[in-house]
C-alpha cells in the first residue's frame, strides 16, 4: 500500500538525508510554501556533523559533542548566517587554539608565521620557501590555475622536497592513503585559501543547529522522518498510472525502512532531491540512464574513524588543540583536545580527546570492537605524552561513517553531476559536489541553498 503526502497536489517532495544539506534544502522549500518530508536513516539528525551527549550526568543530558571533530572558518558565511538566522548567534564563540605537529618525535608549531620560524626540522632557506608559498596561496585569487598540476608536483615544486616530505606529504596519505600522489592543486590551494587562524564553535555542539533546522522545518508543516532508511526510489511515467479523476498521481515511490526491522513501506512523492553521496543515490535510483551512470558513478572516498576519550586530566598541557601526527608508526592520522578549545567545565570537567582516521572503506579498523581498537591506541597515546597512563581514561566512544571524504583528484570536476538529474522532478545535491573546497558543512548549506533556489524557480 503506498501512502500519499497529503496536503500539495502531486505529493509534495520527498528530500533524502538529513545532514546540513537536506536540512537546509528542507528548510527552504518549506519556507516558500512546499510540502516536504526528510527521511533520514540514523536516528538523530546531522549526518557526518551529528553530536552525541559525552556528559549525561550534566541537567538534560549535557551538551552535544560531534562525533567527528568539528570547526568552522570566519570564511565560512553561510554556516554562520544560518546559525544567526536560526536564533544561535550568541552561542558562536572564535577562539584561536594552538595548532601543532609531531614530527621526528617533538612538538613543532609550524602554521602560524612566528611558529615557522622555530620550526627547526626545516633549514631557514625551507622555512622562507614554506611561508611565501603559503603567502601566495592565500593571495591567488583563484583554484583554476591550479587545477592542471597536482599538490604532490605543485608543493615540491614551489615549497621544496624537503617540506613536502615533513608537512604535506604525511597529510595527504594520511587524508588520501595511497592516491596521496594525485590529488588536485586546485584542492589544496583552497584549504590555504580559505582558511582563518580563529576557528568558531557552537558553544553546546553544532547538533543544537540540526535539532534547530528539524524544529523550523516541522514548525513550517515539514516532516523529518528519523531512523527512515531509503530503500528505493523509482519513478512512474504519468501515462502509465492510473490517471483517475482528481489531483494528478504522484509520480516517484520511495520505498523506505523504519524504525522496526520488518517496517518497510512506501510513500507517493511528486518530486525528489536526494541528498547522499552520489554513488549511493545512483544505486537507490534505478531508472538513471546508463550515461549518466558512466560519468557519475565514478571515484572513490574514504570512511572516517574518531575513537573519543574522556580523561580525569589535560593531556597535552601546553595547550594544544590540534595536533597532526606526521611521525610514521601511529594508528591514527590527528589528536585533537577538544577541551584546549572548549572549557572542560562545560562538559562537567571531563577533558576530551579525539583520535581520528580516514580510511578505506574496507579497512579492518571499521569492523573492530572498541576494546580492541583501545588496545591498539593507547600505548601510541603514551608514546606521544609519555606521562599518560590508560587509568585516566574514564570514558571512550568509537565512531565510523562511510563515505567521509571525497578523493579529489585532477579529474574529479569532470564526474560532478549537475543538481537536475536526468529524470522528470529530481534533483541531485550532495557533499561530492562541492569542488575545490575540503567538503565542510558550510559548503553543504551553500549548495543547499542553491539547490532549493532552482527548484523554486523550475517548479514555480
Ligand atoms: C572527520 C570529519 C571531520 C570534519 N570536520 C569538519 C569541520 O571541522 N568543519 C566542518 O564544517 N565540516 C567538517 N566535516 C565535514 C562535514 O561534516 C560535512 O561536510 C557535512 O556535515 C556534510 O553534510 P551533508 O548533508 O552534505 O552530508 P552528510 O552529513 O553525509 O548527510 C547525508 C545523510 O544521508 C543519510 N543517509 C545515507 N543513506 C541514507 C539512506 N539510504 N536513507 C536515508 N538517509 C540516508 C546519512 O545518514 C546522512 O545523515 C568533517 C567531516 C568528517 C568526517
Amino acid at each position: 500500500m503506498t501512502e500519499t503526502v497529503a496536503g500539495q497536489a502531486g505529493g509534495g517532495t520527498a528530500v533524502l538525508g538529513g545532514g546540513a544539506l537536506g536540512l537546509t534544502v528542507a528548510l527552504r522549500l518549506a519556507q516558500a510554501g512546499e510540502r516536504v518530508t526528510v527521511f533520514e536513516r540514523e536516528p538523530i539528525a546531522g549526518g557526518l556533523a551529528a553530536g552525541f551527549q559525552p556528559a549525561p550526568d550534566l541537567p538534560g543530558g549535557g551538551p552535544y559533542l560531534e562525533k567527528f571533530y568539528h570547526h568552522i572558518f570566519r570564511s565560512d558565511t553561510r554556516v554562520t548566517a544560518l546559525i544567526e538566522e536560526l536564533g544561535l548567534g550568541e552561542r558562536l564563540v572564535w577562539p584561536t587554539p594552538k595548532n601543532a605537529v609531531v614530527y621526528g618525535g617533538r612538538r613543532w608549531f609550524p602554521y602560524t608565521p612566528l611558529g615557522l620560524l622555530g620550526f627547526g626540522a626545516l633549514s631557514p632557506v625551507d622555512r622562507v620557501r614554506m611561508g611565501a608559498a603559503t603567502a601566495l596561496l592565500k593571495a591567488a585569487p583563484s583554484h583554476t590555475p591550479f587545477e592542471r598540476v597536482t599538490a604532490h608536483d605543485w608543493l615540491r615544486r614551489w615549497m621544496g622536497r624537503r617540506v613536502y616530505e615533513v608537512c604535506w606529504q604525511p597529510l595527504l596519505r594520511a587524508k588520501f592513503g595511497d592516491r596521496f600522489d594525485r590529488i588536485s592543486m586546485a584542492w589544496f590551494w583552497a584549504r590555504i585559501h580559505y582558511r582563518s587562524f580563529a576557528l568558531g564553535y557552537l558553544a553546546g555542539g553544532f547538533q543544537q543547529l540540526y535539532d534547530r533546522l528539524v524544529a523550523e522545518i516541522t514548525r513550517l508543516g515539514g516532516e523529518v522522518r528519523l531512523a527512515h532508511e531509503v530503500l528505493d526510489v523509482r519513478y512512474q511515467p504519468p501515462g502509465n498510472a492510473a490517471a483517475a479523476d482528481g489531483p494528478p498521481p504522484a509520480p516517484w515511490t520511495v520505498r523506505w525502512r523504519g524504525p522496526g526491522v520488518h517496517a518497510v513501506s512506501e510513500t507517493a512523492f511528486g518530486r525528489v532531491v536526494s541528498t547522499l553521496p552520489t554513488r549511493l543515490t545512483v544505486r537507490l535510483v534505478p531508472q538513471l540512464p546508463e550515461e549518466f551512470r558512466r560519468r557519475y558513478d565514478w571515484g572513490e572516498a574514504y570512511g572516517a574513524h574518531c575513537l573519543v576519550l574522556a580523561l580525569d586530566r589535560q593531556l597535552l598541557t601546553d595547550g594544544t588543540y590540534w595536533l597532526n601526527v606526521n611521525d610514521p608508526g601511529y594508528p591514527f592520522l590527528v589528536l585533537v583536545e577538544h577541551t584546549n578549545y572548549m572549557p572542560a567545565a562545560d562538559y562537567g570537567g571531563r577533558r576530551l580527546i579525539y583520535l581520528g582516521n580516514y580510511l578505506p572503506m574496507d579497512h579492518p579498523l571499521f569492523g573492530q570492537s572498541k576494546e580492541e581498537i583501545l588496545a591498539a591506541f593507547l600505548p601510541a597515546v603514551r608514546r606521544l605524552v609519555p606521562a599518560f597512563e590508560d587509568s585516566w581514561v574514564t570514558e571512550s566512544w568509537s565512531f565510523a561513517a562511510p563515505y567521509a571524504q571525497p578523493i579529489v583528484t585532477r579529474d574529479y570536476p569532470e564526474h560532478i553531476p549537475p543538481l537536475k538529474a536526468p529524470l522528470p522532478h529530481l534533483w541531485l545535491g550532495s557533499m561530492f559536489q562541492v569542488y575545490p573546497q575540503d567538503r565542510g558543512q558550510n559548503y553543504s548549506i551553500a549548495l543547499g541553498e542553491r539547490l532549493a533556489a532552482q527548484f523554486l524557480s523550475t517548479h514555480a
